[in-house]
């Protein structure tokens, strides 16, 4: 049996299992971070390039490659249950995403998720390709100009209404399954005002889902925060109420997303015979993509428990690698890029 070879995957992570989708094999199309959007939520870092032009930023040709690769092994393969397209920014802004849609549903067989903040469902050329897709989760934390604006930061080429408009259309010309992502972070758009507008939203679409989430890892900025947990019950029953809305999830309640069993969980991935450094590096990949406490990565890896993830860590926390993020009480491992950009003395100050 070949093995993938992960140290030389960009583009190819897990898969890992998630509650959500199962066991997920996640297609991250941008480099970290093109988007249209700057959330003070983001898990990935601040946007470096704030843009709605459609460009093919990575050559569609090597993730394709990389597809390719990673098909190559039938029994790694068969672990996986879906794949999905995802990005360190907004995927849709890859001009080779429907290319990739259409290659991934043939050469893997497997149901194609698209994770996306909805913005593009505006332009014909991304409906046309995501109706290829399998489920498409979209997000849209608000629909008041002043909160979207606060907690989104969008490009000025982003207009609110639009994409509103956008995303109904799309709910009923879409034949696959429609997951609507809210996030709702407090004193931003939490208020009555903010979830009787997005209401309003959700009555006109038809969904499958929406899924209910909150500021529960490391976010951006300091100021951005979770609603308790009581809140976020209080939305979900409003959610529920809207005629045709089938089901409600609530994937965060801010402090511990595992604890609940939401959420990404245990993984069958990443067997014990790769070595230490391909494993190592499948970490910092998944760090790139969302901060992680050593319990979340050894829920994934099944290395021996918090405490060895934390030895097996040091090394790359000492070399700036990676740093130690204090979170409401938990500590998270976050990437901080090959050449260490922000020193773990910076973020112990922040963590002050
Ligand atoms: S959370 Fe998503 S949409 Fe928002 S800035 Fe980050 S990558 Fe972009």
């Amino acid at each position: 049996m070949v093995w993938c070879n992960y140290t030389s995957m960009k583009h190819i992570f897990g898969p890992v299992n998630s509650r959500r989708l199962g066991r997920s094999l996640g297609i991250d199309l941008l480099p970290k971070k093109i988007c249209n959007f700057d959330c003070i939520y983001c898990e990935v870092g601040a946007t470096t390039l704030h843009t709605c032009e459609r460009r093919e930023y990575v050559p569609t040709e090597d993730i394709l490659a990389e597809i390719e690769q990673y098909c190559a092994d039938p029994a790694r393969l068969g672990q996986v249950d879906v794949v999905t397209v995802t990005a360190s920014g907004e995927p849709t802004l890859h001009a080779g995403l429907g290319r990739i849609i259409r290659f991934l549903k043939e050469r893997t067989g497997k149901p194609v998720a698209v994770l996306t903040n909805g913005t593009n469902l505006t332009r014909p050329d991304v409906v046309e390709e995501l109706c290829q897709a399998d489920i498409v989760i979209p997000s849209l934390d608000s629909a008041l100009q002043e909160s979207f604006r606060r907690l989104n930061r969008p490009a000025p080429c982003v207009d609110l209404g639009e994409t509103i408009e956008g995303l109904v259309s799309f709910s009923h010309a879409f034949a696959g399954e429609l997951w609507l992502e809210i996030l709702v972070a407090k004193n931003v758009n939490d208020s009555r005002e903010d979830i009787a507008a997005l209401l309003r939203v959700i009555a006109r679409m038809r969904l499958t889902r929406v899924q209910l989430n909150t500021v529960a890892r490391p976010p951006l900025e300091k100021f951005a925060l979770p609603v308790s947990q009581e809140r976020l019950q209080e939305i979900a029953a409003l959610i529920a109420a809207v005629p045709g809305v089938p089901r409600v999830d609530i994937i965060a309640h801010g402090i511990s997303i595992f604890a609940q069993g939401e959420g990404d969980v245990a993984a069958e991935a990443a067997p014990l015979r790769q070595d230490r450094v391909d494993i190592l590096e499948q970490i910092v990949q998944m760090l790139q993509r969302r901060p992680c406490t050593a319990a979340d990565i050894d829920r994934i890896f099944l290395l021996g428990g918090p405490a060895r993830i934390e030895q097996l860590l040091e090394p790359l926390v000492q070399s700036g690698r990676i740093v130690k993020r204090l979170h409401r009480d938990r500590m998270f491992y976050q990437y901080c890029g090959d050449q260490g950009s922000r020193s773990q003395k910076n973020i112990e100050k922040e963590n002050v």
